[in-house]
C-alpha cells in the first residue's frame, strides 16, 4: 500500500481467505456521507453465502499457516499492522470523517488509539502464561490458554478502529481467526484495515470482512455453526438477539452494550478541571459513544455554577462538517437524527429545561444530519432523557443532595458502563468508587486518556464478558487443564 493507499481501495468488495471478490449474488449497499447526505459508495451486502466462506476460510487458516505460527510470530505481524496504521493515521481518520462524519482530530485519534492496541496486543500476545498446580505427589499439573478457534467480531459504526482494535487485536493475539461484520453504515476504515493486515503478512484467512446488514450478514455469522465465540459491540436489543443465537451453538459470547454512564460533581470537586470532562464527554463523536456521560449528576451547592459554566462551553462549541474538523460533526444518519429529534422534543414538553444550546451555522451543508448540542437542566431521575440511551449531543443535568443520593441516582438506570467522580474526598471516592453498579469508574477523570491498557465492559443491561487490557487476552482464549501422573 501506498501512503495514500487506505482511501484507494474497491470499498465495494468482501475479504475472505486473504483475497478480495465480491459478494456471493453481487448485491451492493450504498454508504452516505453523514456530513452533507451525499452517495459516498457502495459496499457489499454480503449474506450468509459469503459468511459461510469466510468461516471456511478462517478455519483453513487456523489448520494451516497461521495457526503454526509461534505466539512471538503472530505477536511481530501485529506490531507491523501498528506501524502501518500509524504511517496511514491521516488518511484512515478523512476515511472515517467521510464514513462516520466523525471530526479529523476524533479519527486521527481512533487510528492512534487502533495502532496502539496492536502494538499492545502484539506485545503481549507471547507474554500469557498459565500456571502448573500442586495437586498431589506424582502428578504435574498446568493450565493452558489456547484460542477459541474462529471468532466472530460484530462492530457498530460509532468507534470502528478503536473496537475492531480492541476486539480483533486480541483476538488475533491469542491465535484466533477471526471473521469480521462491520456495521453497514460504516466500514470503509475496516476495510482500510484488512488492506493493511494484507500488507503487513498476516496469514490469509487469519482474517475475513464480511460488510453487510446486520440481519442478513450479521444474523448469518453469529448463527454460523462453525464459530467458537462471539464479540458483539452494538445495542441492548440486537445483543440480547445475538446471546440468543450463541446460546444455540453453545458458545461464549461477550456483548459491549450500551450505557447511561453519570459523571458525578460533589462540591468540593476541582470544577475547574472537572469542567472541560464534563462537556467533551457528552459531545464527542456527536453524543455517540457508548460511555458517552450522558447524565451529569452535581451536588446542589454548586449546581447553578456547574450549568452555567457548561452552558457557557455549549454555546462556544463550533458544529460543522467532519472534514472541517469541528467539536461536533453530524449524526450517523437520518435515522438516528430522527432519534435525537425526539428525545429534544420530550423537553420542550415537560419539566426539564434548555440551559444551553450550540448553534447550528446557517453555512452547514444542506441534506446533513447535524443536531444542535443541547443541554438540559434540572432533569428528574426517572425523565426519559435521564433513563434512556439517546446517542446524540444531549447531556442531563440532574441535581442531588449527598452521598447516598448520588448513589441512588447513578445506579437507578437499566445500565451500568462506567461512571465518574469528582471529589477532592479521597474515602469519598472510594465509596463512591465501590458503590457504583458499573463496570468502570473515573476518579478526578473521564477515561483515562482512552485506557487501552485498562480492562473494559458492563455490568446489567450495558453487557458482560471484558475487552481491552490484558483481561481481553483471557477472553479470547479458552483455559485447558492438563494433569500427568508420573509416579
Ligand atoms: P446495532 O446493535 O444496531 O448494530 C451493531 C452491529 O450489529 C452492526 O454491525 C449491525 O449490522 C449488527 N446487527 C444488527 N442487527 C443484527 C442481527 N439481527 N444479528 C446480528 N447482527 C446484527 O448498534 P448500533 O446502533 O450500530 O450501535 C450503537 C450501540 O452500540 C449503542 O447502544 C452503543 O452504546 C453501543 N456501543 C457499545 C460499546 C461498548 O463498548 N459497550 C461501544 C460502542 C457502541
Amino acid at each position: 500500500m501506498s501512503s495514500a493507499a487506505a482511501a484507494a481501495f474497491d470499498t465495494s468488495l468482501v475479504f475472505v481467505g486473504g483475497r478480495w471478490r465480491r459478494c456471493a449474488d453481487g448485491r451492493t449497499l450504498p454508504l452516505i456521507d453523514p456530513s452533507d447526505g451525499s452517495p459516498l459508495g457502495e459496499i457489499a451486502r454480503g449474506n450468509a453465502a459469503d459468511v459461510d466462506a469466510a468461516v471456511h476460510a478462517a478455519r483453513t487458516a487456523l489448520d494451516g499457516e497461521w495457526g503454526a505460527l509461534a505466539a512471538a510470530e503472530r505477536g511481530r505481524v501485529l506490531l507491523k499492522m501498528s506501524a502501518l496504521v500509524l504511517e496511514q493515521a491521516d488518511e484512515l481518520a478523512r476515511l472515517e470523517a467521510r464514513d462516520v462524519g466523525k471530526p479529523l482530530r476524533q479519527g486521527r485519534a481512533d487510528a492512534l488509539a487502533l495502532a496502539r492496541y496492536l502494538e499492545f496486543y502484539g506485545g503481549a500476545a507471547d507474554k500469557v502464561m498459565g500456571q502448573t498446580i500442586p495437586i498431589a505427589n506424582g502428578y504435574t499439573a498446568l493450565t493452558l490458554r489456547e484460542p477459541h478457534g474462529v471468532t466472530a467480531h460484530i462492530v457498530p459504526w460509532n468507534y470502528p478502529m478503536q473496537i475492531i482494535g480492541r476486539s480483533v487485536g486480541a483476538a488475533l493475539a491469542m491465535g484466533n481467526a477471526c471473521v469480521l461484520k462491520p456495521a453497514e453504515e460504516a466500514c470503509l476504515t475496516a476495510l482500510a484495515f484488512a488492506h493493511i493486515a494484507g500488507l503487513a503478512g498476516l496469514p490469509a484467512g487469519a482474517l475475513n470482512v464480511v460488510p453487510g446488514l446486520g440481519e442478513e450478514a450479521g444474523a448469518a455469522l453469529s448463527s454460523h455453526a462453525g464459530i467458537d465465540h462471539i464479540s458483539f459491540t452494538g445495542s441492548v436489543a440486537v445483543g440480547a438477539l445475538i446471546q440468543a443465537a450463541a446460546a444455540k451453538n453453545a458458545v461464549p459470547v461477550t456483548l459491549e452494550l450500551g450505557g447511561k454512564s453519570p459523571q458525578i460533581v460533589f462540591a468540593d470537586a476541582d470544577l475547574d478541571a472537572a469542567l472541560p470532562f464534563l462537556v467533551n464527554a457528552g459531545i464527542q463523536n456527536a453524543g455517540q459513544t457508548c460511555s458517552a456521560a450522558s447524565r451529569i449528576l452535581v451536588e446542589r451547592k454548586v449546581f447553578d455554577e456547574v450549568v452555567a459554566r457548561m452552558a457557557e462551553r455549549y454555546r462556544a462549541l463550533r458544529v460543522g462538517p467532519a472534514l472541517d474538523d469541528p467539536d461536533v460533526g453530524p449524526v450517523i444518519s437520518a435515522r438516528q437524527h430522527e432519534i435525537v429529534s425526539g428525545y429534544l422534543d420530550l423537553v420542550k414538553d415537560s419539566g426539564p429545561h434548555v440551559a444551553a444550546r450550540a448553534t447550528l451555522p446557517a453555512t452547514l451543508p444542506r441534506g446533513g444530519y447535524y443536531v444542535a448540542p443541547t443541554l438540559v437542566a434540572d432533569v428528574s431521575p426517572t425523565h426519559r432523557i435521564a433513563q434512556e440511551e439517546i446517542f446524540g449531543p444531549v447531556q442531563a443535568v440532574i441535581p442531588f443532595d449527598g452521598e447516598a443520593e448520588a448513589l441512588a441516582i447513578a445506579n437507578g438506570t437499566p445500565f451500568g458502563l462506567v461512571a465518574g467522580v469528582w471529589t477532592r474526598d479521597g474515602g469519598r471516592a472510594l465509596r463512591m468508587a465501590r458503590k457504583l453498579r458499573c463496570g468502570q469508574v473515573f476518579v478526578n477523570n473521564y477515561g483515562a486518556g482512552g485506557g487501552i491498557e485498562l480492562p473494559f465492559g458492563g455490568v446489567k443491561h450495558s453487557g458482560h464478558g471484558r475487552e481491552k487490557g490484558f483481561e481481553a487476552l483471557y477472553g479470547f482464549s479458552a483455559l485447558k487443564t492438563i494433569a500427568i501422573k508420573h509416579d
